[in-house]
């Protein structure tokens, strides 16, 4: 039997035409930001303290943060087509962000394509007991200070099952999950990271692009990877 491959999907700008933690933080956080925004640009902070830092300037009203994230965003074109070509292929598609999160089931619900994604692992973003938002990341290396959400560690785990994996994604945070992709779908960011360190990759635009995409060989990505998530972490 052929082997099929998983996909390793990002949400925010990825599934979504927008990045809705970056749309929150712009809109809602105040003249604080800039100085955060600043600083991650620079490469001063990583995205879990952007996540910590950003948090405590939104509001903390999480209904109307999520009125505001259905607003603002919509499904990237080809997103059903893909889910359905996955499913009929026998593909996992897990979908996973480093973004603030919680936003991400009610979107994929009132999509009414909930039921289609086979994990999602993300943040969490919860009222703490002084009544302020705070990020919660489950799924963080243990030791490593860049992610909130351990990416690498979830395509590792797909590979382990025998899936080759095909990562999808656009963010600069996503080359290190992406370094382990056997096939590495990029657009901006991500796609920049991708030559510099010479991932197999192609450009997209939508899921159309996405389905046409070939069945990867399973590598061995363990010298290149740009992080060790069942050793210490990021190697840079
Ligand atoms: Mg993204």
């Amino acid at each position: 039997m052929t082997v099929k491959p998983a996909y390793l999907v990002d949400f925010d700008g990825t599934v979504t035409t927008e990045d809705i933690s970056y749309e929150l933080a712009v809109q809602l956080a105040g003249e604080g930001y800039d100085e955060i925004d600043r600083v991650y640009r620079n490469k001063e902070i990583t995205i879990r303290e952007w996540l910590w830092r950003t948090v405590k300037l939104l509001p903390p009203d999480r209904e109307m943060l999520l009125s505001k994230s259905f607003n603002w965003t919509s499904i990237r074109p080809g997103f059903e087509r893909f889910l359905e070509h996955a499913r009929s292929q026998g593909s996992p598609v897990i979908v996973a962000s480093d973004g603030f999160g919680f936003y991400i089931e009610p979107i994929l619900e009132k999509s009414g394509l909930l039921d289609q994604v086979t994990t999602v692992y993300r943040n969490d973003t919860v009222l703490n007991h002084e009544g302020r938002l705070e990020v919660k990341m489950p799924h963080a290396h243990s030791i490593c200070p860049v992610c909130g959400n351990c990416k690498a560690f979830h395509v590792v785990n797909l590979k382990k099952q025998g899936y080759p994996v095909i990562y999808v994604g656009d963010g600069s945070n996503d080359r290190y999950g992406a370094s382990w992709g056997d096939h590495v779908c990029a657009r901006e960011q991500l796609l920049q990271y991708s030559r510099k360190y010479n991932f197999a990759h192609s450009p997209w635009d939508d899921f159309y692009d996405i389905i046409n995409v070939g069945t990867p060989e399973l590598q061995d990505c363990s010298e290149s990877s740009l992080c060790c998530p069942l050793g210490r972490g990021v190697k840079e």
